[in-house]
C-alpha cells in the first residue's frame, strides 16, 4: 500500500462540501469586489520566486519544492500566489489595461515545512491582488475584502493587525537602528537571526524562536521611523478602515514573511488554532513588478490559507451548509420497472433535479435502505402496478407522508415540494 506524501491531505467525499463552501464564499466576495479570476501554472521558473519572494526569506531559503525537469530547467512548485500573478501581469502586458487591475486566485501552494496542525506541504490559498494604485483607498479596500471573507464564513475571534513597514527610504534608517539594537544581543539569538542580521535585519522581527521573540519585544519600532509620506499613507489607511467599520489593532512587529512588501502590511490572527494562528496575511508591494522587470506598478494583495480558515471555522462552531441530498430515489422492482426508473430519473435530471436509481442490482428492500442511508428526500418504488397506473406513491422521508404522483407530474411535484 502506497501512502499519501507527508504533509498533504485528501479531501473525502463526505468532507468536500466544506471546501466547496469556503471556495464558493471566496468567489462570492471576489465578485462583490469586482475581482477577476486569474490562473497561473503550478510550477514556474525557480528564478521567479528567488527574485519575487526574496532570497532572504524562509520560503526561498528553506521551503521551496525545487527540481530539475527532464530538459534540465530548474522549476519550483509555487510556494505562494503573488509572484506568479505579478509575472502574469507583466508578461501579458496588463499594464495597458484600465487601472487598477483587480484579480483573485484560488490555488494549491507547496512549501517543504515540518507538517503540523495548520502547516502542510501542500495547502491552498485564496488571494487577491490589485495592481496599479498607490492610494490608501486600495489598501483599505483589499483589507476590507479579507474582512468580508472572514465575516461571510463566520470565522469568529479573528483579529486584524496592521502595520506599516515604510518605503526603502525610511526602512534604511530603521534597519540601521535595528542593527544597533540587535548587535550586542546576537550571541543570544538563533543562527537564522544571525544571518538575517547581515542580510535583512527586519526579518528578525518575524522569528518564531522564544529567545529571539523576547529580545525583539523591546526593539525599536518601525512606526517611529516612517518618513512623512509613509506616515500619511498609514494614517489614511486607518481612517478609511474606520469609515468602513473595520476594526483593527496596530502591531508594530508585523513584517510578514516575504521580501516584497512596502508600507501597509496586515494579518488576520486567530487565537483559536494555536501557534499557526495567522489565517490571512497581506500588504502592499510597490516594488515587486519593477523588481521582476515590469514598469514600476504599485500593488496590494493578501492571501488566506483555506486549511486554516476551515480549522478556525470548525473550532469556533461556524455553520457550514451541507450539500443538497438526493431529492428523490426511484426504486425498481423488475427489469421493466427498473427501465422506467432510469427513464424518469433521466427526465428529472434533465430538469435539474438530483435523482438516484439503483446501480447495484439490489432488491427493493435493499434499495430503500440505501436511499435512507444517502438521505434521499423522497422515495418511490416502481413495479407492475405503477407501470399500469402511470403513477408512483412518493414518500416524503422527512415527515413520512405519501402522495400519489403521476409519472409526468413528478418533475413539477418535486419542484414545488
Ligand atoms: P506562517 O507565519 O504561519 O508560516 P507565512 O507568513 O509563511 O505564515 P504567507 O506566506 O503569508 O504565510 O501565506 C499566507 C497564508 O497562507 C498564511 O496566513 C496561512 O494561512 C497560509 N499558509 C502559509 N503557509 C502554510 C502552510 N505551510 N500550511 C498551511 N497554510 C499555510
Ligand atoms: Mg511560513
Amino acid at each position: 500500500m502506497i501512502n499519501i506524501p507527508k504533509g498533504t491531505k485528501d479531501v473525502l467525499p463526505s468532507q468536500s462540501f466544506k471546501w466547496q463552501y469556503v471556495e464558493e464564499t471566496a468567489r462570492k466576495v471576489a465578485k462583490i469586489y469586482n475581482l477577476k479570476e486569474i490562473r497561473t501554472p503550478v510550477f514556474e521558473h525557480t528564478e521567479l520566486f528567488q527574485r519575487g519572494v526574496g532570497e532572504t526569506t524562509d520560503v526561498v531559503n528553506k521551503e521551496m519544492y525545487t527540481f530539475f525537469d527532464k530538459g534540465g530547467r530548474s522549476v519550483t512548485l509555487k510556494p505562494e500566489g503573488t509572484a506568479g500573478a505579478a509575472r502574469l501581469f507583466i508578461e501579458n502586458g496588463l499594464a495597458s489595461s484600465p487601472m487598477p487591475l483587480k484579480a483573485f486566485y484560488l490555488t494549491p501552494c507547496f512549501r517543504y515545512e515540518r507538517p503540523q496542525a495548520g502547516r502542510l506541504r501542500e495547502f491552498h490559498q485564496f488571494g487577491i491582488e490589485v495592481f496599479g494604485s498607490k492610494e490608501p483607498e486600495t489598501d483599505a479596500e483589499v483589507i476590507s475584502a479579507a474582512n468580508m471573507l472572514l465575516n461571510e464564513l463566520g470565522v469568529n475571534g479573528c483579529q486584524l493587525q496592521i502595520n506599516s513597514i515604510g518605503c526603502p527610504v525610511c526602512r534604511a534608517e530603521y534597519n540601521k537602528a535595528l542593527k544597533e539594537y540587535f548587535r550586542p544581543q546576537l550571541k543570544n539569538m538563533c543562527a537564522t537571526c544571525n544571518a538575517r542580521f547581515e542580510q535583512n535585519p527586519l526579518r528578525i522581527l518575524d522569528c518564531k524562536e522564544e529567545e529571539c521573540k523576547k529580545i525583539t519585544a523591546n526593539a525599536p519600532k518601525i512606526l517611529d521611523y516612517l518618513c512623512p509620506d509613509c506616515k500619511d499613507h498609514f494614517k489614511k489607511v486607518q481612517s478609511l478602515l474606520k469609515a468602513q467599520g473595520v476594526k483593527y489593532l496596530i502591531n508594530p512587529n508585523i513584517v510578514r514573511g516575504l521580501d516584497y512588501y512596502t508600507r501597509t502590511v496586515f494579518e488576520f490572527v486567530s487565537t483559536e488554532i494555536g501557534a499557526q494562528g495567522t489565517v490571512c496575511g497581506g500588504g502592499r508591494y510597490d516594488n515587486l513588478i519593477s523588481e521582476l522587470g515590469g514598469a514600476p506598478t504599485p500593488a496590494v494583495g493578501f492571501a488566506a490559507g483555506l486549511e486554516r480558515l476551515l480549522m478556525v471555522m470548525e473550532n469556533t462552531g461556524a455553520t457550514i451548509p451541507e450539500e443538497q441530498k438526493p431529492r428523490v430515489y426511484l426504486a425498481g422492482m423488475d427489469e421493466k420497472s427498473r427501465n422506467k426508473a432510469v427513464e424518469l430519473a433521466a427526465n428529472l435530471r434533465a430538469n435539474g433535479i438530483n435523482a438516484e436509481v439503483d446501480l447495484m442490482a439490489r432488491s427493493v428492500k435493499a434499495q430503500f435502505k440505501y436511499a435512507d442511508k444517502i438521505g434521499a428526500e423522497f422515495v418511490a418504488a416502481i413495479g407492475e402496478t405503477e407501470l399500469e397506473s402511470g403513477a408512483v406513491n412518493l414518500k416524503n422521508m422527512t415527515n413520512g407522508e405519501s402522495s400519489a404522483v403521476k409519472f409526468k407530474e413528478l418533475c413539477t411535484y418535486l419542484k414545488h415540494n
